[in-house]
């Protein structure tokens, strides 16, 4: 798998850490935002953009997978440079690359416009609700995913229920192996759940892999190692 790209997202150069934040002005829209890091050419890219080119990367890839692993589709888009190794468009690409598995796997819906829903959905769901909230947003993006493709609301019956439920069993399963957060490991874990529920509760058969190995543990210096399920 592709290393994940370390330098400027500008430039290419390396990036230089600074012991204080100093304020910067954002590249590509100018924005003012404190930071502690920045480019040897002094280059630096504001949250929100940084966001908006997270998503427009998961989009993009989604759009254009043929892929029934979504495991296999979350570590091809995991691996670009618009997606941090920690961050809330983990709560849309959860979502996301199932949707895309799902289409892929001959269900009939437009995937472009569940995308821009998941989108919007995902958007909303906030950074650290896991640990604020006791509820991990890489579980709620599963159940956001599972919502739009049933078309479900707050007035839905049997829907409603799945939808929750799917949810709930993310999390416990996410609960069970214990903090602190790793976006990567909460998100394959909303994803082989929402396999194994697709499977047993709907008929509907993805593909995944048969070990799924993270390539991030080097630069998570969180990384609970051996006592995560996907530690090489
Ligand atoms: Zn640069
Ligand atoms: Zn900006």
């Amino acid at each position: 798998m592709a290393e994940q790209f370390s330098g400027c997202l500008v430039c290419g150069k390396p990036l230089i850490y600074l012991e204080q934040p100093e304020e910067m002005v954002c590249s590509l829209c100018g924005a003012r935002q404190e930071s502690y890091a920045k480019c040897e050419d002094g280059h630096f890219i504001c949250d929100a953009c940084h966001m908006q080119k997270g998503l427009e990367t998961i989009q993009s890839i989604c759009l254009q997978s043929q892929s029934k692993n979504p495991i296999e589709i979350a570590q091809q888009i995991m691996a670009q440079p618009f997606i941090y190794l920690h961050g809330p468009e983990h709560h849309t690409l959860v979502g996301a690359v199932l949707l895309t598995a799902c289409k892929n796997a001959g269900l009939d819906f437009s995937l472009a416009e569940s995308l821009a829903e998941m989108e919007q959905r995902g958007k909303k769901i906030p950074g650290g609700v896991c640990g604020f909230n006791g509820c991990c947003g890489a579980a709620v993006s599963a159940g956001t995913f599972l919502s739009i493709l049933m078309g479900a609301t707050p007035l839905s019956g049997k829907d409603w229920g799945l939808c929750n439920l799917l949810t709930g069993k993310c999390l416990e399963r996410i609960g069970i192996l214990g903090g602190p957060r790793c976006c990567k490991r909460d998100s394959f874990t909303a994803i082989l759940t929402a396999v194994d529920f697709l499977e047993e509760y709907l008929g509907i058969q993805l593909e995944t892999n048969e070990k799924v190995v993270c390539s991030f543990s080097k630069e998570n210096k969180e990384c609970i190692h051996k006592k995560c399920p996907y530690f090489a």
